[in-house]
C-alpha cells in the first residue's frame, strides 16, 4: 500500500437550513396565524483518531469533503432535520492545520480522539417565532448560518518510542524484524526501505514501545540526495534514537565514525532539537571478520567523546538484550547519560545563571551558620540550666526520704 504523510484537503460544514415563512390556512379557521419552521443545523466536520489507520492515502484520492446542510423549516409547524456530522478518520499522529495560516488546529496523538474542525451553521428560526400582540403576521424569517470553511493540511508523523536511524543497508530493517514482528522488506542494496515501519517491541514484564524504522540517511540529505529528509519527522516524536552503524560499509570514505558524524551532521540541519535526542549507538554486523576489525577504532573514538557504543549482529541476534536494556533505560526511567552526541545547548546561560545561584548559596550556608550557632547556644543554656534545675530536684528527694525515715521512726 502507499504511505502517504501530507495531504491538502478542503473541509466544509453544512449551512443551516432557511426558517420557513407561512401561515395557518384551513376551512373555518380564519386568520391562523404564522406557523413557519426552523432551519435544522448543518452538520459539522469532525476528525476522529483512528489506530487502524496508518497512511492519509485516502485523503489523496478525495480532496473535498462537505458536510450536509441543515434542511430548510416547513409550514405547519415544521422544523428542518439537521444534519448529521462529517466524521473524517485519520491515523493516530495526525497534525491538523490551517493551510492558509499554518495555525495548528489539532494534534490528533490519541485513539478515539474528537476535534471539530469546521463547524456547521445554524438553523434559521422560523416565522411563528417573530409573531408578536403587535404584529401578528411576520412576513420574514431569518436565514441559516453558513457551515465553516477551511483548508487543511493534514500531515502524519508517527508515534513511536524508538527511532532507527542509520545509513541506506545498516541493517535497520533486520533489526526491527529480529526484536519486533514487523516484517518489512530486507535486501542487500541502498532504499530497500522506502516508507516508514512501526514494530511493537515486547520488552520484559509485559512492557511494550514502538520503534520506527525509517528509509536510510545519506550524505547531502538535506540537500535532498537520495530520499532527502523528509521522513526525518517520523522520528522527531521518539523519546530515542538508535543510530545503528554499519561495520562492515565497503565503499569510498566509508568509515563507521565517518558514517556516525556525516548523519549526526545532516539530523542537525534538519532540526536542532532532533540532533539532542538521546542516541543509543549501536554497531551491527559484528559477524563478519572485517567488521570486528573496525569495533575497537570506533568504540575508542566514541568513548573518548563519552558515548558508548553497543556491539550487536542483527543476523545473528548476539548483543540484542543489551540493546534493548539500553533502550528501555531510556524510555521507562528517562536516564540518558552517555548518550547525548550533541549535548544539549545554552553553555552561556548556564554561565550567567551560576553566579547568581551561587550568591544564594553562599547566604545559605550563613545563615545555618547562624542558626547552628543559636541552637548551639540554646542547648548550652539548656545543660547549664539542667544541673541547677536538677539539683534541686535532688534536694527535694533528700527531704522526701528524710521525712519518710522520720515517719518510719
Ligand atoms: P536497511 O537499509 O538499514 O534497512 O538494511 P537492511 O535491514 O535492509 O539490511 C541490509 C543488508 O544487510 C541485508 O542484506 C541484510 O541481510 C544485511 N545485514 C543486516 N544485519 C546484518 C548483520 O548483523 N550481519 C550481516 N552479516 N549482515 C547483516
Ligand atoms: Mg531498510
Amino acid at each position: 500500500m502507499k504511505f502517504v504523510d501530507e495531504v491538502r484537503i478542503q473541509a466544509k460544514a453544512g449551512d443551516g437550513g432557511k426558517g420557513a415563512v407561512s401561515f395557518r390556512r384551513e376551512k373555518y379557521i380564519d386568520r391562523g396565524g404564522p406557523n413557519g419552521g426552523d432551519g435544522g443545523n448543518g452538520g459539522s466536520v469532525i476528525f476522529v483518531g483512528d489506530p487502524q489507520l496508518t497512511t492519509l492515502l485516502d485523503y489523496r484520492y478525495q480532496q473535498h469533503h462537505h458536510a450536509r446542510n441543515g434542511e430548510g423549516g416547513m409550514g405547519n409547524d415544521c422544523n428542518g432535520r439537521a444534519s448529521d456530522d462529517l466524521i473524517l478518520r485519520v491515523p493516530v499522529g495526525t497534525l491538523i492545520r490551517d493551510d492558509d495560516t499554518g495555525e495548528l488546529l489539532a494534534d490528533m496523538d490519541h485513539e478515539g480522539q474528537r476535534v471539530v474542525v469546521c463547524k456547521g451553521g445554524r438553523g434559521g428560526l422560523g416565522n411563528m417565532n417573530f409573531a408578536t400582540s403587535t404584529r401578528q403576521t411576520p412576513r420574514f424569517a431569518q436565514d441559516g448560518t453558513p457551515g465553516e470553511q477551511r483548508m487543511l493540511r493534514l500531515e502524519l508523523k508517527l508515534l513511536a518510542d524508538v527511532g532507527l536511524l542509520g545509513f541506506p543497508n545498516a541493517g535497520k530493517s533486520t533489526l526491527i524484524s529480529r526484536v519486533s514482528r514487523a516484517r518489512p522488506k530486507i535486501a542487500n542494496y541502498p532504499f530497500t526501505t522506502l516508507v516508514p515501519n512501526l514494530g511493537m517491541v515486547q520488552y520484559k514484564d509485559g512492557l511494550s514501545f514502538v520503534m520506527a524504522d525509517i528509509p536510510g540517511l545519506i550524505e547531502g540529505a538535506s540537500e535532498g540526495v537520495g530520499l532527502g529528509l523528509q521522513f526525518l519527522r517520523h522520528v522527531e516524536r521518539c523519546k530515542v534514537l538508535v543510530h545503528l552503524l554499519d561495520m562492515s560499509a565497503e565503499g569510498e570514505g566509508r568509515d563507521p565514525l565517518r558514517d556516525f558524524d556525516v548523519l549526526n551532521a545532516e539530523l542537525k540541519k534538519y532540526s536542532a532539537e532532533l540532533a539532542h535526542k538521546p542516541q543509543v549507538v549501536a554497531a551491527n554486523k559484528l559477524d563478519l571478520p572485517e567488521a570486528q576489525a573496525r569495533l575497537e577504532p570506533l568504540t575508542k573514538a566514541l568513548r573518548k567523546r563519552g558515548l558508548s557504543v553497543f556491539p550487536i549482529s542483527c543476523a545473528t541476534g548476539a548483543g540484542m538484550p543489551q540493546l534493548m536494556d539500553a533502550v528501555a533505560e531510556v524510555l521507562f526511567t528517562g536516564r540518558t547519560d552517555k548518550l547525548q552526541v550533541e549535548p544539549p545547548p545554552k553553555p552561556a546561560r548556564v554561565e550567567k545563571k551560576a553566579p547568581a545561584k551561587k550568591a544564594p548559596a553562599k547566604k545559605a550556608p550563613a545563615k545555618k551558620a547562624v542558626v547552628k550557632a543559636a541552637v548551639k547556644a540554646a542547648v548550652k543554656k539548656v545543660v547549664a540550666k539542667a544541673p541547677a534545675k536538677k539539683a534541686p530536684a535532688k534536694k527535694a528527694a533528700a527531704k522526701k526520704a528524710a521525712s519518710k525515715r522520720a515517719r518510719r521512726s
